[in-house]
């Protein structure tokens, strides 16, 4: 393969490879005129806030289309020595600090945090680490507020949800994106000092769907403040704010002839008057989550809370996560860590049928599974994080990758934790001091980490939210041709040049070969990345099969297309991994450790890359789809009789 300029991207590759250019048209690339309306609203709402995929493409957004940029990802972004260090006193600090004064299975059992432990981090700055000095904060870099959420997340999920839902997705992400000056000066330095903050968009019939949402904000005749109306459910530390982030329905658009919702965002000071908590709510996990509910009875917001412009909320929520997402994988490789040297060291001291339970196969292999993930895991999530750093371009699906894989990984990795300890997996930290064992708290862990999938974008939304970016090259190239919403000239026209482009693209994607020269990497590495590169083509091939096959109706293909997207994260995983691997061989880590680590995951990565391939030919989807269908239905009586 000729590897050309590392900042190459599929709609440059379009217009540089052939003489077509992409689509310019106004409308949605997306034909909605045959979706229920609950749908279109959806999508076109979505699609409205959705920001267009940076020109430059990324690492692992390219790889949808077939193109294999290592030299992005490769050397390995590491940590500067001055970002390090200025880093090091913090975590040094907050390390010991976790270690000496915080009673993880006190907070699980009370289901409150103390309050001296929320006031001591105050103090420390980690409710501030992102927020720049001027502004009160510790001023430090994504990778060392990802080091902080890896030791948080390593010793107490109820802290680390506090922390990161403050920062992450609470009013400092947004206003440090979207602030203006104004609403910095006023609101940053009170978040990084002394008041917990929050996000709040979900409501009852508002969680994965936005568009649904009912909250109201009714500007006032003189237009200086908006009149919120409404309830908001699950908000995360609701109970402990000073102020939230609220997502609230203005009055809508006219796009085309046609309403369009508008969502905007505010900032809301808790004690405003009208505004009440009126219930806490309780999980199975995070047991001292301070999480509630909050009604808004006319609450008066004056205008200059608003963060961005009317209407923009939607995109303000979506661009604050892109980056806020990173914070839960972080902590899910410190939470991986600790259960993996939980199971390394019960493996070799528990002795069952003549030997250590770690020798014998059962459990060896689900050991090695845990570690081979958990380094992969450090790999994309401390890559990306350096890539925010360094501002290198649009990060938002390796963002969703990590996100979205991290957090089922560490659910399987705690799943197989629990049957590596037995019985004592699932008895509680308590019970077992109680009897005078370890206290080994891992069923707390499994109940703590299960949420991960499900908020800041459950697993699904995610892989949707890939699937989009992963189908754009392709929608903008040949979407129109069956877009019915647009004129027939038009999609003619999107017809011959789409035929142009991939007369070109094609071929290259079915004689592609490895990842061209790549400097200073070991053999073995080597090996993978070429693997990772073939593999790439042979994804961007099988998604053309996909659109050509399903059209339009493609979107409608969840099941197929997650493969595909699951494809992808495994590629991204491969190659992050080799890039990280060889950085560690660099800095004198044992080449032979490392090595057997990433040629572990490696080929594991390839035997599910090779489930998700077999998968797109030989499937369930429709039986299942279809049965399903007839379940809702209230077919299948017999599955409910002989139950109490
Ligand atoms: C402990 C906890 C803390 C939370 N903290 C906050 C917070 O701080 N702020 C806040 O605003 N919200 C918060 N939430 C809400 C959380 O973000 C939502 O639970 C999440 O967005 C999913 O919404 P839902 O639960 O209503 O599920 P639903 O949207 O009803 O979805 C149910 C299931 O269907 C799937 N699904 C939905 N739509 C689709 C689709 N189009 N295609 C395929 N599958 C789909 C979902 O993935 C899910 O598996 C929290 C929730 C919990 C439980």
């Amino acid at each position: 393969m000729t590897m050309k300029s590392p900042l190459e991207a599929p709609e440059r590759q379009v217009a540089e490879e052939t003489s077509a250019k992409p689509a310019k048209t106004t409308a949605s690339v997306i034909d909605t005129s045959k979706m229920s309306e609950g749908k279109r609203a959806a999508l076109e709402l979505a699609e409205a806030s959705r920001d267009p995929l940076d020109d430059r493409g990324s690492f692992a957004s390219n790889l949808f289309v077939g193109r294999y940029d290592f030299d992005r990802i490769y050397p390995f972004a590491e940590q500067s020595a001055e970002d390090r260090a200025a880093g090091e006193e913090f975590l040094a600090r907050l390390k010991k600090y976790l270690h000496d004064n915080v009673d993880a299975d006190e907070i699980d059992r009370t289901g409150e945090i103390p309050q001296k432990n929320i006031d001591e981090l105050f103090e420390m700055g980690a409710f501030g680490v992102k927020i720049p000095k001027e502004y009160g904060g510790l001023g430090l870099s994504q990778v060392n507020y990802g080091r902080a959420a890896m030791l948080l997340g390593s010793w107490d999920a109820n802290l680390t949800a506090l922390v990161s839902a403050h920062q992450s997705i609470g009013v400092p992400q947004p206003l440090l994106l979207f602030g203006t000056e104004e609403q910095k000066r006023k609101y940053l330095p009170r978040v990084a000092r002394k008041e917990i903050s929050a996000f709040a968009l979900t409501e009852w019939n508002a969680g994965s769907d936005p568009a649904n949402m009912s909250l109201r904000a009714d500007p006032t005749e003189d237009g200086s403040a908006f009149v919120l109306n409404g309830e908001k459910l699950w908000c995360t530390n609701l109970i402990k704010a000073g102020v939230l982030v609220v997502m609230a329905k203005t009055p809508p658009k006219m796009v085309n002839g046609r309403e369009r919702k508008q969502i905007t965002a505010f900032i809301v000071d808790v004690d405003s008057p009208g505004l009440e908590i009126t219930y806490r709510c309780r999980f199975m996990g995070l047991r001292a989550l301070y999480n509630g509910i909050v009604k808004f009875t006319n609450v008066r917001v004056p205008r200059e809370n608003m963060i961005s412009k009317e209407g923009a909320g939607l995109k303000v929520a979506l661009t604050t996560l892109n980056t806020g997402r990173l914070t839960i994988p972080a902590a899910c490789v410190g939470l991986s860590k600790r259960l993996v040297e939980i199971c390394r060291k019960w493996a070799k001291e528990r002795v069952q049928w003549g030997v250590p339970i770690g020798q014998h196969y059962a459990i060896a292999g689900k050991i090695a599974e845990m570690a081979g993930n958990v380094f992969a895991m450090e790999a994309i999530t401390f890559l990306t994080s350096a890539l925010v750093d360094r501002k290198a371009g649009d990060l938002r699906i390796e963002t969703a990758m990590c996100k979205m894989w991290a957090t089922e990984m560490t659910w399987r990795i705690a799943d197989e934790a629990m049957q590596v300890r037995g019985g004592r997996g699932y008895e509680t930290a308590d019970s077992l001091g109680g009897r005078g064992e370890e206290p080994i708290a891992v069923e707390r862990f499994l109940r703590d980490c299960r949420i991960n999938m499900i908020f800041e974008g459950s697993s699904e939304i995610m892989r949707l939210f890939i699937a989009r970016e992963a189908l754009d090259p392709h929608l903008k190239v040949g979407g129109a041709i069956f877009n019915t919403q647009l004129p027939m000239s038009e999609r003619i026209k999107a017809m011959l040049s789409s035929g142009k482009f991939y007369a070109s693209w094609y071929p290259k994607q079915l004689f592609g070969g490895g990842a061209g020269t790549i400097k200073g990497l070991h053999s073995d590495l080597r090996g993978h990345v070429d693997y990772a590169a073939r593999t790439s083509h042979r994804l961007a091939r099988g998604l053309f099969h996909a659109m050509a096959r399903f059209g339009p109706k493609l979107d409608r293909e969840q099941l197929l297309l997650s493969r595909f997207c699951g494809i992808a994260t495994e590629l991204f995983a491969i190659s992050a991994t080799c890039s990280f691997a060889q950085a560690k061989i660099n800095q004198g880590e044992p080449a032979d450790e490392v090595l057997s680590l990433t040629n572990y995951f490696c080929r594991s990565a390839k035997m599910r890359i090779d489930q998700h391939f077999s998968g797109t030919s030989t499937n369930v989807d429709r039986s299942g789809y279809d049965l399903t269908q007839e379940l809702l239905a209230g077919k299948h009586a017999s599955l409910q009789s002989g139950i109490v």
